[in-house]
């Protein structure tokens, strides 16, 4: 299957329909520890929108791989060097645009593959959602890790919110990306057992206030790239569920 990208406009009209879908890769910009480039998000992103369509596409529907959201919300990590962040209206107004673009050109569904869990950016996503879902009546899919029932299915250092940079993480960079991983740096790593959710919970609303000084919490040197693969197949499969619930 073709990126939309990469698509002329009367190969995209012809992949457009009621029947199709398509997958929006929304990452970020941000800071992820010593080890990890600025784009690990947008990398996350990118697999899961692959291993979703792959499955989507072998069960007949028809779908395209939307250019990646590298640009949004990323308040947690704004002090550290390199991270981009925008306003969360900007993020929630560049989505409904986005949504308004497919819903003009008859695509049946927005379905979004997303790998950043700070929580303003989760929050502009709900928000988008809600109103694209209410002013443009296009059908959305948009399974946030970050919540029940799709957190539960991932890894226990996931689960216990130590989630950012860590082996969950660092693992699928290995897998996707493993030139762009810092072996030397990941590996003399001290783990980080520091829970980001309980952080946010107790109103922390930056890495350094939630004790991650260098911008990773979790278990890094642990990370392997077949933990990154099982984890792609995972997300794949999530997104997949999620599209064919809003389907039904
Ligand atoms: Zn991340």
């Amino acid at each position: 299957m073709q990126p939309l990208a990469a698509m002329t406009w009367e190969e995209a009209r012809d992949a457009a329909g009621p029947a199709s879908a398509a997958i929006l890769p929304v990452g970020a910009i941000e800071a992820h520890g010593p080890h990890l480039p600025l784009e690990t998000d947008v990398i996350i992103a990118q697999a899961m929108a692959r291993a979703g369509a792959t499955r989507l596409a072998a069960r007949g529907s028809r779908v395209v791989i939307l250019p990646p959201l590298t640009y949004t919300t990323a308040g947690f990590a704004h002090g550290f060097a390199g991270t981009i962040s925008l306003r969360p209206e900007t993020v929630t107004a560049t989505l409904l645009d986005i949504a308004g673009s497919l819903t003009r050109h008859g695509f049946g569904m927005l379905a979004i593959a997303n790998g950043h869990l700070d929580p303003m950016h989760l929050a502009s996503l709900e928000v988008a959602v809600n109103a694209i879902r209410r002013e443009l009546g296009l059908t959305v899919a948009f399974p946030n890790l970050a919540a029940k029932p799709w957190a539960l299915r991932l890894s226990d250092e996931f689960k216990s919110g130590a989630c950012h940079a860590g082996q969950f993480e660092t693992s699928i960079v290995m897998a996707e990306r493993p030139e762009l991983v810092r072996e030397a740096a990941m590996a003399a790593l001290p783990g980080n057992p520091v829970s980001l959710s309980r952080a946010i919970r107790d109103g922390r609303t930056s890495f350094e206030e939630a004790g991650g000084a260098r911008a990773y919490f979790g278990f890094p040197a642990q990370a392997t790239a077949e933990e990154g693969r099982e984890t792609v197949e995972i997300l794949g499969a999530i997104l997949d569920e999620s599209v064919q619930a809003e389907l039904k």
